[in-house]
């Protein structure tokens, strides 16, 4: 590219076609003022503060939307500019209320800043009264529009990043505000409060509610989102022991800068008043407080005796994917080493595995290949059995602005109609668990037209003949009878797809958490494959994860087959360079998987339980089985935020802190090693996971050799493949874009091929059984997250969804006379709920839909247990019921 010359401030300097005179100064070192320009938006020269002078023709211009023209001679701070300057902030200042000295924005607010600057103080010219009323109703937003300059960054924000569209000017002339389409409050509008606006706006015009003593700034510590596997970096602002504050870290190197409800609003949890404090030991009956020397005294003992009376493998720990790197490291190296055993598993068995067990088969690497920005330039996205708006939004809103801003064409694949829908070019609505019969038949009418990469196919692949045979049954005839989704959309689904330049696939636990989990991810990769994306495209497959540190558990072993870095407990060599590490011998029998150990409890064979941040009762499958197994243990210790329900049946309960009361990192679904730093003292007596499981370990006679969390993460530098030197940031910044570089298909470049893996459709469930005429899914609900132990504790988030419901479609509540809060009791063959009724436009006839969040609606009560052969993932995501009223409406 031919670059320009200008002349700025005496200063000859070049930059490029397209360049605004405000980029080419600022990367110049030249300061110019700004209000309403951001970077990530685009520049629209609303608040003209940024004026320049060209000497030439004594053009006054806003530098941020004029771009460089060669030979310009640019002043940016002439005595003219700086008179214009300051008549423009004196404007601002006239129709400004002289409410500054009680504002809560204090000395954050930019426009007194800028007024500071120049030296304005007082204003020339006549006021304008503005009068706004505050709206403050809905949770975590104070609009006062009374302190809006109108740099429209809000409405860009909502407009551009989020892809909400929510926001946008409302009236004309001196009267104009930004506020929601049809000027409707907040919490009436299709707002999800994800608080972007609110970090932007440069006035008091937007605030957040309900945070004490807010103009005192504090501590600012940066950190990292602990709810879902986006891995999104914040700001913990901290005033004394109390975190009362979280902003996105924007424009941090490696962030998507962009925060959900979750992330800006629901850390309140951390000072509940329900937050265990100290240990707890059930003696004769009861809870008792202990101290930490008491609890894990006895935790140690029983540990041995259960050990030396039975057999290591008596004895399990379920981990979870909410703890750290380093806790997870340090947990399965406990089972292993302290205890002796592979039954070591986590919560991603209920999520991930499924990814694992496919994606390693089919392409050599088990994880999501591309980072979040692959999706902004991909032409096509496939989201299939994900409704990333609500249980990913960071991903919701890439996906959002690839189709609005890029021009991406989206195919959802989804039964109900999600936030997706409005973007998406196609969506097919198939019957809940036919996936494996449409991805099939797509691959088919691929190959029928002729549309599949060759040349890919022919080099890079295996198995293409069989895959080729096995396909033969899928016509879209019989897809269409199955599915029900009409043939004509399956076709032009499949010639979308294979013709893109670069298409993506977004998937979640809608394919994964079916006992046919694996084979639906098999099918997605042989899409990928077949049309070259994987490969030579440049195409991605990205797999949600559900919580936080999902990828990472798993690249820290918490497998009860697989060592740190994902090599087999039965590999000898694998084996012998963790012994040389660890100084001790490994088992070598895999161990049993998370659901797995709960039917051996049952059994009686498991007789010690280790639930470290899970809540298996709650989680898991056929929730009375989970009960009678963990009732029929010798011995369950929980080490959790809070009481949860599998805490209540404990022997000992040891209380943790927080995210942010400790140090650590989290490994987001891209693979990113985002630290987490300790903000606040954990609250009570409670303690890091990593601290605790060292203290055990020292009760136990078999003291590791840490003397701080440094040692441990030395050690994942040097044992785990991907980790080396994270603890530095540059450093880990520069993996990132070497990483990103090489399109991250280190699995299939390192291997050589990809395989087709031929998978068969079958039925994920029984066939309707006689009396249950409705499909039940399950799913998120924003802004719940998980199992909802810490988003229900969030008092703001409570706000905005404050309980459970069963969602019933427009035609079936007509036909069963159910209207909107009505009970009624929801049976399938393993157990019956009873939750109210939200009747929703979003679902098709015959299909309900409830979130998996409410402790109080144990919705997974109606599940028996069954898995996923390859996986061991359990079946979560729909069953067959029956629904009946419970009352009457009046
Ligand atoms: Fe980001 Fe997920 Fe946290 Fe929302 S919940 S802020 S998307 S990491």
């Amino acid at each position: 590219m031919q670059p320009i010359t200008i002349t700025l401030d005496g200063r000859e300097v070049s930059g490029y076609a397209g360049m605004s005179i405000l980029e080419l100064a600022r990367e110049s070192g030249v300061h110019i003022p700004t209000l309403c320009h951001d970077e990530q938006l685009s520049p629209i020269g609303a608040c003209r503060l940024c004026i320049v002078e060209d000497e030439k023709t004594g053009a006054l211009m806003a530098s941020c939307v004029t771009p460089l023209a060669p030979g310009m001679t640019i002043k940016t701070s002439s005595p003219r500019v700086v008179t214009h300057r300051k008549t423009l902030v004196q404007l601002m200042l006239s129709s400004h209320p002289d409410s500054c000295p009680v504002c809560d924005k204090g000395n954050r607010c930019q426009l007194r800043q800028v007024a500071g600057e120049m030296g304005v103080s007082l204003t020339e010219f006549q006021r304008i009264p503005q009068s706004s009323a505050i709206q403050e109703l809905n949770p975590f937003i104070e609009r006062d529009l009374s302190k809006c300059i109108l740099c429209a960054k809000c409405i860009r924000a909502c407009q551009e990043l989020v892809v909400e569209g929510v926001l946008d000017y409302f009236q004309r002339g001196f009267k104009t505000k930004p506020t929601t389409v049809g000027n409707l409050p907040l919490e009436n509008s299709e707002c999800t409060f994800c608080g972007t606006c609110v970090a932007l706006c440069p006035t008091g015009a937007l605030m957040e509610k309900e945070w004490s003593n807010r103009r005192t700034t504090g501590n600012i510590v940066e950190s990292t989102c602990p709810y879902c596997g986006c891995g999104c970096r914040v700001n913990l602002h901290v005033k004394g022991d109390r975190l009362v504050q979280a902003t996105p870290r924007w424009g941090d190197a490696g962030n998507h800068s962009l925060l959900c409800v979750r992330g800006s609003y629901g850390y309140d949890f951390i000072h509940s008043p329900d937050r265990l404090t100290r240990p707890l030991v059930r003696m004769n009956g009861n809870m008792e407080e202990a101290s930490w020397d008491e609890a894990l005294k006895v935790v140690a003992a029983e540990f041995l005796r259960i050990k030396n009376e039975y057999e290591p493998d008596s004895i399990a720990i379920l981990g979870s994917a909410r703890c750290t790197n380093e806790e997870n490291y340090l947990l399965q190296r406990f089972a292993r080493c302290v205890i002796g055993t592979n039954n070591v598993d986590d919560g991603n068995r209920l999520y991930t595995a499924a990814t694992l067990a496919g994606l390693s088969v089919s392409l050599g690497f088990s994880q999501s290949s591309h980072f979040l920005d692959v999706l902004e330039k991909s032409d096509v996205i496939m989201v299939i059995g994900a409704d990333p708006t609500s249980s990913a939004p960071c991903v919701g809103y890439a996906i959002k602005r690839a189709v609005k801003n890029k021009g991406s064409r989206l195919i959802l694949v989804d039964p109900r109609r999600t936030k997706l829908s409005l973007f998406a070019d196609l969506h097919l609505q198939l019957k809940p668990g036919t996936d494996i019969a449409l991805l099939n038949a797509l691959a088919m009418v691929i190959i029928q037209e002729n549309l599949l990469d060759k040349e890919f196919v022919s080099r890079r692949t295996d198995n293409f003949s069989s895959l080729r045979e096995a396909l033969e049954p899928y016509s879209t005839e019989y897809a269409e009878n199955v599915t029900r989704v009409p043939s004509e959309q399956i076709v032009a689904a499949a010639r979308l797809y294979a013709k893109a330049r670069q298409a993506s696939i977004v998937y979640g636990n809608g394919i994964t958490q079916y006992c046919t989990g694996t084979d639906s991810v098999k099918a997605l990769a042989n899409l990928s494959m077949l049309t070259g994306n994987t490969g030579r495209k440049g195409g991605a497959m990205i797999g949600l994860q559900k919580e936080c540190n999902s990828r990472g558990a798993l690249d820290m072993g918490m497998l009860p087959g697989l060592l740190p870095g994902f090599r087999s407990v039965t590999d000898a060599r694998a084996r012998g360079k963790f012994e040389a590490l660890w100084g001790t011998n490994l088992p070598t029998r895999p161990g049993l998987t998370a659901v797995e150990v709960i039917e051996q409890a049952k059994l009686g064979k498991i007789k010690c339980l280790y639930v470290v941040g899970e809540d298996p009762i709650v989680s898991f499958p056929g929730t009375r089985v989970v009960r009678d197994a963990l009732a029929s243990l010798q011995f369950l210790v929980v080490q959790d935020l809070f009481l949860t329900e599998t805490a209540k049946m404990a022997t000992v309960v040891l209380p943790v802190a927080s995210f942010a009361e400790k140090a650590g990192s989290y490994t987001n679904f891209e693979g990113k090693i985002n630290k987490i730093t300790k903000a606040i003292k954990p609250v009570g007596d409670s303690r890091p996971d990593w601290e605790i499981i060292c203290t055990l370990v020292d009760k136990m006679n078999t003291p590791f050799s840490y003397s701080r969390l440094d040692d441990v993460i030395q050690e994942i530098e040097e044992a785990v493949p991907g980790y080396e030197g994270y603890s530095d940031s540059t450093r880990r910044h520069k993996n990132y874009e070497n990483v990103a570089d090489a399109g991250r298909l280190q699995g299939v470049q390192l291997r050589g091929f990809a395989c087709f893996s031929p998978v068969e459709y079958q039925a994920p469930f029984k066939a309707k059984p006689k009396g249950y005429p409705f499909i039940l899914l399950t799913g998120s609900a924003l802004p719940h997250a998980g199992t909802g132990t810490r988003s229900l504790r969030a008092p703001r988030l409570r706000k905005l969804c404050p309980s459970g419901f069963l969602h019933v479609g427009e035609a079936d509540a007509k036909k069963l006379a159910l209207h909107n809060g009505d009970k009624v009791k929801i049976t399938s063959r393993a157990g019956e709920i009873i939750a109210p009724v939200s009747i929703s436009n979003s679902l098709p006839k015959g299909i309900l839909f409830m979130p998996s969040t409410f402790p109080e609606i144990p919705v997974n009560t109606l599940f028996e247990i069954s898995l996923d052969p390859q996986s061991k993932t359990p079946t979560l995501k729909a069953c067959h019921v029956q629904i009946e009223r419970m009352d009457t409406h009046d």
